[in-house]
């Protein structure tokens, strides 16, 4: 589902490139973590799929990724928005309506999904992440667990094949932390959701990986294997 040949993305005016010789094949249905500290290239590596790399951040991009068969440099990431759904580290940012049913509207009408099947989608979105009692409740009276699923339904309403996020769980307290993983696994699982998705800390997150990159130091390529192997490392 998602496939990196050989990537490389350079920044302008950087001497080294933010990533160097990545290769990754992500089978649809898998979540894949990628790991390693702050300044790694994290970001840059999700930026590639969701078509931010280079589109709206800058950088040279070598090689080729691909996200359904659709290369992410000749498709801008509005192309890719009915494949691709992306989220950031900061809820907050992210929101663009008040409401948490807004919220999860807004994706859909900006691509012109039919009202009808619009309705649907916000019922089935609030129950699947338990979010029906707090349909009406505005994003910034939430916690930050709620927020954090809140700005995962407002891309799930679309139904991406694939979710991208940065950081999910990093500004959460271990039982919020908790709470937006249960969700991430049962998309997995029920829908069949390719989630690519970077953390800085293996630990957490490593019991629900199928596939983990781990990038060690900025430029050096990441190396890729079960998370199995990658707690032996
Ligand atoms: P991480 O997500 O692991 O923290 P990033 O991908 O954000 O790492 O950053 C990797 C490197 O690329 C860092 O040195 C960062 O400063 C640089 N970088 C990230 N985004 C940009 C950008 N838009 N322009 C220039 N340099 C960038
Ligand atoms: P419609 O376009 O009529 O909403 P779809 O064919 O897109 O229907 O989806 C059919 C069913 O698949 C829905 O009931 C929904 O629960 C489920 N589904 C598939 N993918 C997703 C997804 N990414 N997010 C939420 N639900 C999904």
């Amino acid at each position: 589902m998602i496939r990196f040949e050989d990537v490389s993305v350079t920044y302008e005016g950087a001497a080294e490139p933010a990533v160097r010789g990545v290769g990754l094949d992500i089978p649809e249905g898998e979540l894949c973590l990628v790991v390693g500290p702050s300044g790694v290239g994290k970001s840059t590596l999700l930026g590639a799929v969701s078509g931010l790399v280079p589109h709206f951040t800058g950088g040279l991009l070598r090689g080729r990724v691909t996200v359904a068969g659709r290369d992410t440099r000749t498709h801008r990431p509005r192309e890719l928005a009915d494949v691709v759904g992306t989220v950031g580290q900061d809820p907050l940012s992210h929101f663009v309506t008040d409401t948490v049913e807004d919220e999860l509207a807004y994706g859909m009408e900006s691509l012109g999904v039919p009202p009808e099947t619009m309705r649907r989608r916000v019922e089935e979105t609030l129950d699947l992440l338990g979010l029906t009692e707090l349909r009406d409740r505005p994003t910034a009276s939430l916690s930050g667990g709620q927020q954090q699923r809140v700005a995962i339904g407002s891309v799930l309403t679309v139904h991406p094949r694939v979710l991208v996020l940065d950081e999910p769980t990093s500004a959460l307290d271990p039982g919020a932390a908790e709470e937006v993983l249960a969700v991430l696994q049962r998309l997995v699982h029920d829908l069949g959701t390719t989630v690519l998705m970077a953390e800085h800390r293996l630990e957490r997150v490593v019991q629900y990986a199928d596939q983990v990159v781990l990038m060690a130091a900025p430029g050096v390529p990441p190396v890729t294997g079960t998370p199995a192997e990658m707690m032996a490392v």
